[in-house]
């Protein structure tokens, strides 16, 4: 069992790097990626929690990218986490995300809504501020009834108080992982879009541009969902990747690391072709048996 696509505290995890690596050391799994939003501050603790636990280890990372239709998140898999490039654009798209934020509060406060930038900043203590603590900050208001309902009412795309923010292009992340010594994998492909036809069109543009691969195990993702990503990836020489996407189970109650739902089984076969590509320049710790 391996899961290449997991939170930390870093981003909007529970677990500190070293639990994360504890807890699949418990669990059982043979390799794991650490695959935060936007930052990979927790990369050095995570490769020597799995040095130390005996567990193969990638450095990586989640972005979130401009399109058009649906969302579009790429993971980097094996980037050297101190790589100067790399770091420039996730401080910029920090920056924009600050910016976005004060944006956010004007309108809220605008609308009607008495909110202030402390209450906000406190939901999200040492984490960055994201619409889910604006989200949290309405619902303690007494505003809405649910962090749901706040988006639904005001915060999703489409809705009074959204503001878009700064995101990289598909071929800038394609490339800036490529720079960064890794792979860029496609994350839950269909949340991007569940219409196959679509999908493999979309997916066959960025393989141009040097896309590495898509998530074909991802939790909900059915056995004929799978397979069929599985024939999607051969059709266009992209690489296969998988992980739960586990938050912590205070996040996400029901998805486990490396199990997911229960249902996910990611092959440690996959590892192999994903090393083959990073190469010996990628950033991870290999155990000699995995
Ligand atoms: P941000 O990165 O600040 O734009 O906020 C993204 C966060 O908002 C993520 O945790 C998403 O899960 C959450 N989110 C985005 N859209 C929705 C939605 N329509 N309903 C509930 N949560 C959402
Ligand atoms: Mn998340
Ligand atoms: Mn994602
Ligand atoms: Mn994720």
């Amino acid at each position: 069992m391996i899961d290449l696509h997991t939170h930390s505290l870093h981003s909007d995890g529970t677990d500190r790097p070293a639990e994360l690596v504890a807890r699949a050391a418990r669990l059982g799994l043979k390799a794991m990626a650490l695959t935060d939003h936007d930052n990979c501050a927790g990369v050095p603790e995570f490769i020597e929690a799995c040095r130390q636990q005996h567990i193969t280890g990638l450095a990586g990372v989640e972005l979130s990218i401009e399109v058009p239709q649906g969302t579009l998140h790429i993971v980097g898999l094996g980037i050297d986490p101190g790589h100067a490039e790399l770091n420039a654009a996730l401080e910029q798209v920090l920056a924009g995300r600050e910016g976005r934020n004060h944006q956010i509060l004007a309108k809220l406060q605008q609308l009607g809504y008495d909110l202030q930038w402390s209450e906000v900043a406190a939901l999200a203590g040492a984490d960055v501020v994201s619409r889910t603590h604006f989200g949290k900050a309405l619902l303690l208001r007494g505003y809405v009834g649910s962090v749901q309902e706040a988006f639904d009412k005001l915060l999703a795309k489409g809705q009074a108080g959204y503001v878009d923010r700064y995101r990289l292009t598909p071929v800038a992340a394609i490339d800036l992982v490529a720079a960064a010594g890794g792979v860029s994998i496609v994350a839950h492909p269909l949340h991007w879009t569940s219409d196959l036809k679509e999908l493999e069109s979309r997916l066959s543009e960025l393989a141009g541009y040097g896309l590495g691969g898509l998530e074909a195990y991802y939790p909900g993702h059915s056995r004929e969902e799978t397979i069929e990503l599985l024939r999607l990836a051969q059709r266009h020489k992209l690489l296969v990747s998988g992980g739960s996407d586990y938050h912590g189970l205070a996040v996400r109650p029901a998805i486990e690391l490396g199990r997911g739902d229960g249902t996910l089984a990611i092959p440690v076969t996959l590892l192999e072709p994903l090393f083959e590509a990073i190469g010996s320049n990628g950033h991870f710790y290999r155990e000699a048996a995995a």
